[in-house]
């Protein structure tokens, strides 16, 4: 049987069928020696976290070790709630309003609880999924996490056929910049693929079969020996690259990577300076000369639920508000491995000056760049110019945040009119400083020649996509450019400004 579907990644790979058709739920009805297990394994990685470090710290440590092991503590948990999460949120923030309405003193300990707090639900919700798909095999489902996401890398699977149509939803961009063949929007696959032993992804269509095929699959990869591509009258256009795992760097050769989203480090445990710094500095001298750019912790919100005491807020406020322990981690560990001076700093979700400059403050001789993902960040984008390197605009997140829609819902789209109106004008007021695009519409065809038609000239995209990037980005000449972005600019409705930039990738 075959079907069609959208490409995220496209290729030619075929394999046994593995259908994910339950959703991450933690309503386990738990035991107190399983909270007693996993509160151990988390002692075991706090012990080793301040391994060598000073007598204070161990104090420290020592606090919450006590909480942990204690027995009143585990019964408040057992009494709280079904769901183990919430339960052990409901506790810690127990414990946190006796010592809130102490003195001072106790005051500052209530405010440690509520990181501690965090960090050890984090770290639980990481353990909870402990099974990996099965290796090797092409992922069926219907929409994915984004711990589901990272977990279907780590099982090496070969491809991922989903329900969903989110093309810019943070679990499928994690694919994409993988490069894992991935297709969407295919309706009720997961029923149909019970029927079936294996399937093959070709391109975008896939098909299911109950016998072995043959095949010769296609590499994603290919390499080149310039970053940048020309259009058909010349005009360069500079190409970086995007990742989220460290290990994706081996694969890229003489480009910068343009953003690299360290929050997939946190959520796979790396949270300690040492840690980080070891790795930026690893992958600061892979890249050389080229320029590694670094951005902070995105967390929080929609992005990886993280906040329990103020849910709504993300990125660079989580950080200076919420989370400052964790952000001086970050900024200690960059500088330290920043040895050969090729790292660059983005910061994330900003919405004013004032976050730019706490953060300038602690980088002093490190490039600092902003995401333009906020209506906010884009209607000041002038004010930015005076105290930034750069900036990269993260289309994604200023597509729902403007059209007040989640990234993840089936009628997200970014091609409105007034995201076009934002990107436009924040891009005329951020001259002359560098402005590029690592937002999704940058790596989608027709996104793409809309962007270029605007004057923006750099990218950072998926390695998946260079192929792809390359054969649009030569067919395009300036008379065809200035005749779309006139169309775009004066469109009224989404639809409109969709069917003019189909039409012109079909004739190209
Ligand atoms: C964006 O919002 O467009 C972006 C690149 O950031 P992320 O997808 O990581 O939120
Ligand atoms: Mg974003």
């Amino acid at each position: 049987m075959k079907l069609k579907g959208i490409v995220i990644v496209s290729s030619k790979v075929f394999g046994e069928i593995f259908i994910l058709d339950k959703m991450e739920d933690f309503n386990n009805d738990f035991e107190i020696k399983d909270i007693e297990n996993l509160f151990e394994s988390y002692i075991d990685y706090l012990l080793e976290e301040i391994n060598g470090m000073d007598e204070k710290y161990k104090e420290y440590v020592n606090f919450y070790v006590n909480i942990l092991r204690s027995k009143s503590f585990l019964q408040m948990i057992k009494n709280k709630d079904k769901n183990l999460l919430k339960s052990i949120s409901l506790a810690i923030d127990e414990i946190s309003d006796k010592f809130s309405l102490e003195n001072e003193h106790y005051k500052d300990i209530s405010i440690e609880l509520k990181f501690f707090k965090n960090e050890l639900l984090d770290f639980i919700s990481g353990k909870l999924e402990k099974e990996n798909f099965k290796e090797g095999a092409i992922l069926v489902a219907k929409n994915l996490t984004i711990r589901q996401s990272l977990k279907a890398i780590k099982s090496n699977i070969k491809g991922v056929i989903l329900e969903t149509n989110a093309l810019t939803s943070h679990p499928i961009l994690v694919l994409k910049d993988k490069g894992i063949p991935t297709i969407i929007g295919i309706e009720n696959v997961v029923e149909i693929a019970k029927n079936y032993k294996y399937v093959l992804i070709n391109n975008d269509e896939v098909e299911f079969t109950n016998e072995k095929i043959e095949i010769i699959e296609k590499p994603v990869y290919i390499s080149f020996q310039e970053d940048q591509f020309k259009t058909k009258d010349g005009i360069p256009i500079k190409i970086q690259i995007n990742i989220d795992f460290p290990e994706e760097i081996e694969k890229v050769k003489n480009f910068d990577i343009g953003l690299f989203r360290t929050e997939y480090l946190y959520l796979n445990g790396i949270i300690s300076k040492n840690e980080q710094k070891d790795i930026y500095e690893e992958m600061s001298h892979k890249i050389y000369p080229k320029i590694l750019t670094i951005r902070l912790f995105d967390l929080g919100s929609d992005k990886v639920p993280i906040s329990v005491e103020n849910p709504n807020i993300r990125g660079i406020r989580y950080l200076l508000y919420y989370n400052r322990e964790l952000l001086n981690k970050q900024i200690s560990a960059i500088r330290l491995a920043n040895k050969l001076k090729n790292i660059k700093v983005l910061i994330p979700m900003v919405s004013s000056v004032e976050e730019v400059l706490e953060i300038k403050k602690l980088l002093e001789d490190i490039e600092v760049g902003i995401m333009i993902e906020t209506p906010a960040s884009a209607l000041i984008t002038d004010r930015f110019k005076k105290i930034v390197h750069f900036f990269s605009l993260g289309t994604n997140d200023l597509s729902q945040y403007t059209l007040a829609i989640n990234r993840s819902d089936i009628n997200f789209q970014q091609f409105h009119p007034s995201v076009f109106r934002l990107i436009y004008y924040s891009f005329s007021k951020s001259k002359p400083k560098p402005f590029s695009v690592c937002g999704d519409m940058g790596s989608n065809d027709i996104g793409l020649i809309a962007l270029i038609s605007f004057g923006i000239r750099i990218f950072s995209i998926p390695i998946s996509y260079l192929n792809r990037a390359k054969e649009i980005i030569e067919k395009l000449d300036k008379k065809v450019l200035s005749e779309i972005s006139r169309k775009i600019i004066t469109a009224y409705k989404e639809e409109e400004i969709i069917k003019c930039l189909k039409f012109y990738l079909d004739s190209l």
